[in-house]
C-alpha cells in the first residue's frame, strides 16, 4: 500500500531492489536506476544550495526528455513541488501561470532559460542541454535529508484551458502514488518492461499516469524527443516497447502515416487513449490497420490523471442509442457516482454529473479557494462532465456540462453529432458547437477538417448526419477548415470555435 508513504521513499526502494536495471532511456543512452538516483541527488543538492526548501515550487519547462523525470525526482527528494510548464506556451500564457504559481526558480533548455528567468523576474534558472543527461557539474553531492509526508505537495499542474483559463491543481505525494500504483496494476506492468513517454510530461497524464507509474515500477522509461508519428513507430519497434498511453491525436497521426502496420507494434501489450473522447470509428480503423485495440481511459488534472479506464482485454461497451464508447470502470481506490440536476443519485442509464471520490483527488486549486469549494464538496469532486452509469457499472461520458446546446428546448450533446461525422470517410476531425439563433435560441453548427487528399461538399456532410440523427441535432452549417483549434495537450477547443462563430 503506497498511500502511507512518499514518492522519494518509493523511488529509493526501487533503486535498492534493482540498482542496475535500466530506468531511463534516450536514443542510445540508458541510465540505470542507480545512475538516475545519483544524477537526481546531485541536482537536489544544487537546488538546496540555491535555497529551495520544502513546499517551494520550481518551474520545469522541458520537452519529453529524461532530464524532466530527473528534475521531478530531485525536487521530491527535497520536498519541492514540480511546477510543470508547457514549452509551447508563449510569453503571455507563461506569464499567467508563473504569476499564479510563484515559483522560486526555473529549469529550462539552455537556449531560453536566461530569457525566461529575466522576463519573469526569477532569482535563478538552471540550464539543461538536450543531449546531456548530467544536469549539474559536480556529480558527487547528496541533498540534506528532508521529511515528506503523504500530504506534502509534489506537483503543480495546470488544466488544459479547454473551457476557460487554466487553473493550477496541487497534487500531493499520496495523490500521485495512488495513480501510479493503480495504473501499474491496470496496465499489468511487469518488472523489466518498457513504457514509452508519449503524453507530454508537462500535462497531468504524462507527468503521473506515465512518469510516476514508470518511476515506481521496475520498468525502463523510454523517451523520443519529438512526438512525431514516424519516430514513435520506429522507437516502439526498435526498443520493443510494451505500454503506450497517448491522446487520440497520437493515434490519428499514426493512422495518417502512409506505411506502418502490425509488424511495427508487435511488442505492445497495452494501448490506452486518454484526455479526450475516443470516437468508435477511430478504434476500428486502428484495430484493422495495426491490430491493437485502443483502451479508453479517463482522467482530469484534478484527479492526478487516469482514474477510470477500460480493463485490459475487455472491450468497451457502446451506449445505445448514442453510440458513445464507455470510458470504463473506476480504477482501484476510486469511487464514482452520477448525480442528477437536483443533486440526487441518478438511476442506472440516466445522465447526470459525474462525481469522484478517492485518494487521487487534488487537495485543491492554487489561489482559488472559491473554485476549490465549489468543485470538491464533502470529499467528492464535481467533474463538470455529464455521464451515464449502466447497471453493470460501465461509465459513459456524454459530454461537458458547459457544452450542451439548447435548440428550442431540445438538448443536444455535441459529442453525439461529432461521432457521426467521424464515421464519414473524408472526415479527419470534427467539432460541433452551438451558435445563437433568433428563432430557436441556439442552433447546431459543425467544423470539420478532412483526411489527407479527402474532398467533400459540406452539404453532403449535412445530409450524412440527417440520415442518422433527429433533425434538431443536425448541423445547420458545416464549415471545412484546415485544422481545428487545439490546446497544447491536443484537445479540440470548441470554445474558440464558438467565439469565432459569435
Ligand atoms: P479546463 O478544465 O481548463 O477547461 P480540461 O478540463 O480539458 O481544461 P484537463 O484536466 O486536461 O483539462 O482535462 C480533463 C477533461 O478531459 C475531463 O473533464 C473530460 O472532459 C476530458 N476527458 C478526459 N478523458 C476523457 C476521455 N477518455 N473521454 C472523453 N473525455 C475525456
Ligand atoms: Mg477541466
Amino acid at each position: 500500500n503506497l498511500l502511507t508513504t512518499t514518492l522519494d521513499a518509493v523511488w529509493r526502494d526501487r533503486v535498492a531492489a534493482g540498482p542496475d536495471r535500466p530506468a531511463l532511456t534516450y536514443f542510445e543512452q540508458t541510465l540505470t536506476a542507480h545512475e538516475a538516483d545519483k544524477l537526481s541527488d546531485a541536482l537536489a543538492a544544487e537546488l538546496q544550495s540555491r535555497g529551495v526548501t520544502p513546499g517551494d515550487r520550481v518551474g520545469i519547462r522541458l520537452q519529453n526528455i529524461p532530464q524532466f523525470a530527473l528534475c521531478m525526482l530531485a525536487l521530491w527528494k527535497i520536498g519541492g513541488v514540480a511546477l510543470v510548464l508547457n514549452p509551447m506556451y508563449q510569453e503571455r500564457e507563461l506569464q499567467h501561470i508563473l504569476n499564479d504559481a510563484g515559483p522560486v526558480g526555473l529549469i529550462a533548455l539552455a537556449e531560453e532559460a536566461e530569457d525566461i528567468r529575466a522576463a519573469a523576474g526569477l532569482a535563478w534558472a538552471i540550464s539543461v542541454q538536450e543531449e546531456e543527461l548530467q544536469l549539474v557539474p559536480n556529480q558527487n553531492r547528496c541533498p540534506e535529508p528532508v521529511t515528506n509526508t503523504p500530504d506534502s505537495p509534489a506537483l503543480l499542474t495546470y488544466t488544459s484551458g479547454t473551457t476557460g483559463p487554466p487553473k493550477g491543481a496541487v497534487g500531493t505525494h499520496r495523490n500521485l502514488l495512488a495513480v501510479g500504483e493503480s495504473n501499474a496494476h491496470w496496465y499489468h506492468v511487469q518488472p523489466g518492461q518498457k513504457i514509452l513517454a508519449v503524453a507530454p510530461l508537462f500535462h497531468i497524464t504524462g507527468a503521473v499516469a506515465t512518469t510516476v507509474t514508470a518511476l515506481i515500477s521496475q520498468t525502463e522509461y523510454v523517451f523520443v524527443n519529438r512526438i512525431r508519428a514516424d519516430l514513435m513507430l520506429k522507437t516502439i519497434a526498435e526498443h520493443g516497447i510494451h505500454h503506450i498511453l497517448g491522446s487520440i491525436t497520437v493515434y490519428n497521426a499514426l493512422l495518417d502515416l502512409p506505411d506502418g502496420g502490425p509488424e511495427h507494434l508487435a511488442s505492445l501489450r497495452t494501448v490506452f487513449s486518454g484526455g479526450a473522447p475516443v470516437p468508435p470509428a477511430t478504434v476500428e480503423k486502428f484495430r484493422s490497420r495495426y491490430g491493437h485495440y485502443i483502451h479508453n481511459i479517463y482522467g482530469m488534472t484534478e484527479t492526478a490523471s487516469a482514474v477510470i479506464a477500460v480493463p485490459l482485454g475487455a472491450q468497451a461497451p457502446v451506449h445505445e442509442p448514442s453510440g458513445t464508447l464507455s470510458i470504463g470502470v473506476p480504477l482501484p481506490g476510486m469511487e464514482a457516482r452520477v448525480t442528477d440536476l437536483d443533486g440526487r443519485p441518478a438511476a442506472p442509464g440516466e445522465a447526470g454529473e459525474l462525481e469522484l471520490c478517492g485518494p487521487q483527488i487534488t487537495s485543491g486549486y492554487l489561489n482559488k479557494p472559491e473554485a476549490t469549494e465549489q468543485t470538491i464538496v464533502d470529499g467528492w469532486l464535481r467533474t463538470g462532465d455529464v455521464a451515464i452509469m449502466d447497471s453493470e457499472g460501465w461509465i459513459y461520458l456524454v459530454d461537458r456540462k458547459k457544452d450542451q446546446i439548447n435548440v428550442s428546448g431540445y438538448k443536444v450533446w455535441p459529442r453525439e453529432v461529432e461521432d457521426i461525422l467521424y464515421e464519414h470517410p473524408a472526415v479527419r476531425e470534427a467539432a460541433v458547437v452551438g451558435e445563437p439563433d433568433p428563432y430557436s435560441g441556439e442552433r447546431v453548427v459543425a467544423f470539420v477538417s478532412l483526411q489527407q487528399g479527402g474532398t467533400v461538399d459540406p452539404e453532403q456532410l449535412r445530409h450524412y448526419v440527417r440520415g442518422r440523427l433527429a433533425p434538431y441535432k443536425c448541423p445547420k452549417k458545416v464549415t471545412v477548415i484546415d485544422d481545428l483549434p487545439k490546446t497544447a495537450t491536443g484537445k479540440i477547443q470548441r470554445r474558440k470555435l464558438r467565439n469565432q462563430e459569435a
